[in-house]
């Protein structure tokens, strides 16, 4: 696995300011295949090359986001490959081994992925990439100190890698706020395990994914990057920008405030930085290249900011608690009953996220007409539908809300037995209540 995380020892001094990490910005000044791997190698140049990282003869795996199949391989929602084919090519000028690897969502397709991507053509022309599925499995540990899992499914590949490198789009993310380097690794493991982040903790899961996968380094697509809808659905933003860090939690502080977020409301970058797994502190993180963060922010679109038209009337409690996992994952949830032409079934409900007081539960929450979100709301579990997770899944909510009668679907992801899964997961929760890992307090 990665050898990563050198930037742990980089520390100096400029000015009074200590800086801890350092992330490169550069514009591509022409938007094509050399003009990408020019601003790629720029990138890598600015943080110091990575001789430090690459060995002649290591194994280099390269895991772009190739989630699912999207509406264009420009749609902001893919990694693009010329991105990931200029980091083959510098890693091969290192002697190293290059591999292009990734598994898409759970219950999707990778090769269609790699397909819609246009990925085929790099194997044509001799670059290794693969999808990870149907490869033989691993299983790797979490060190001490994981909060979720203290091992994950995964694959040989990925465990016999010298060195990991994360490569993301920048787009928002309907449960997540942003999706970025270290979200990105969720690539790395396989369906069951991506299922089980999103039953027992999807934001520290992904905190213990960075621990055991230790990546070395991570390079944005930030070419064309997407807003709104977000992993799949959201709006193109080109903004012709690639960055890079050898610190994934500064990689994701950086890209997050050019999207209009701040570190603090970026959950996972939150954790991992509260881990001591990187530095999320702007202060402590030097932006160099061919522009300041003032320059190229741009405030996103929200995913919770999509615009619900035709949704009936229904009541939607979010407890100044709920984080943005649950209020995105009821966002999401209420995207795919429109999209299923299912939202009739919201009419008089009363959702419910965060860790409401009993006592100001509204007087026409009944258990038959109330959804609970997230094991925060364990607690009301008598009172309405409990739907376990931290933050759950989308379907799970869905679920919750048109009852047993109806068949449904995931969105994104044609996910062979979802709908199943979705139905025992909630009598697992009506009967027991329990059995869901680690709150992601
Ligand atoms: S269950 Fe609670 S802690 Fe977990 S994502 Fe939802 S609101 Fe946040």
């Amino acid at each position: 696995m990665g050898s990563g995380n050198k930037y742990w020892r980089a520390q100096h001094l400029k000015g009074e300011m200590i800086i801890v990490s350092m992330v490169s910005l550069v514009r591509v000044k022409q938007d094509d295949e050399q003009g990408i791997f020019e601003a790629v190698r720029r990138s890598l140049e600015i943080i110091g090359g990575i001789d430090d990282i690459v060995n002649p003869g290591d194994l280099v795996l390269i895991n772009p986001n190739l989630v699912a199949v999207p509406a264009g391989r420009l749609s902001g929602a893919i990694t693009r490959w010329e991105v990931c084919k200029a980091i083959a090519d510098l890693v091969k000028e290192k002697g190293g081994r290059p591999v292009i690897a990734e598994s898409s969502a759970a219950g999707v397709d990778t090769e269609k992925v790699i397909e819609a991507g246009e990925y085929a053509q790099l194997r044509e022309r001799g670059y290794e990439v693969v999808d990870l599925k149907p490869t033989p499995p691993a299983k790797i540990p979490v060190p001490e100190g994981h909060k979720v899992f203290s091992e994950l499914g995964s694959w040989e590949l990925v465990q016999k890698a010298d060195v990991i490198i994360s490569v993301p789009v920048m787009k928002t993310h309907d449960q997540t706020e942003v999706t970025l380097s270290m979200k990105n690794l969720k690539g790395l493991i396989d369906d069951a395990q991506k299922k089980a982040f999103h039953k027992n903790g999807l934001l520290e899961g992904v905190v213990d994914l960075m621990t055991a996968l230790k990546p070395s380094l991570t390079v944005f697509d930030a070419t064309v990057c997407q807003e709104g809808m977000g992993p799949i659905f959201g709006t193109p933003v080109p903004m012709g920008l690639i960055l890079a860090s050898k610190d994934l939690v500064a990689a994701d502080a950086v890209g997050g405030r050019i999207m209009g977020y701040e570190p603090k409301d970026v959950m996972i970058t939150v954790r991992a930085a509260f881990r001591g797994i990187g530095e999320m502190d702007l202060e402590k993180i030097e932006v160099r290249g061919d522009a300041t963060i003032s320059e190229v922010e741009r405030r996103f679109k929200r995913s919770s900011e999509t615009i619900m038209e035709g949704v009936p009337p229904f009541e939607l409690m979010m407890d100044e608690g709920a984080c943005t996992g649950c209020r995105n994952t009821v966002i999401s949830a209420i995207m795919d009953l429109k999209d299923q032409s299912l939202e009739g079934n919201l009419e008089g409900k009363y959702v419910i996220a965060g860790p409401l007081n009993e006592n100001l539960l509204p007087p026409g929450a009944e258990k038959e007409n109330t959804i609970l979100v997230g094991i925060c709301t364990k607690h009301l579990e008598n009172r309405g539908t409990y739907v376990q997770g931290c933050p759950p899944n989308n379907i799970f909510v869905v679920r919750a809300v048109v009852g047993e009668g109806q068949k449904i679907e995931r969105r994104y992801a044609t996910e062979e037995g979802a709908d199943d899964q979705a139905k025992e997961a909630l009598l697992k929760g009506k009967r027991r209540g329990k059995n869901e890992g680690s709150c992601c307090h």
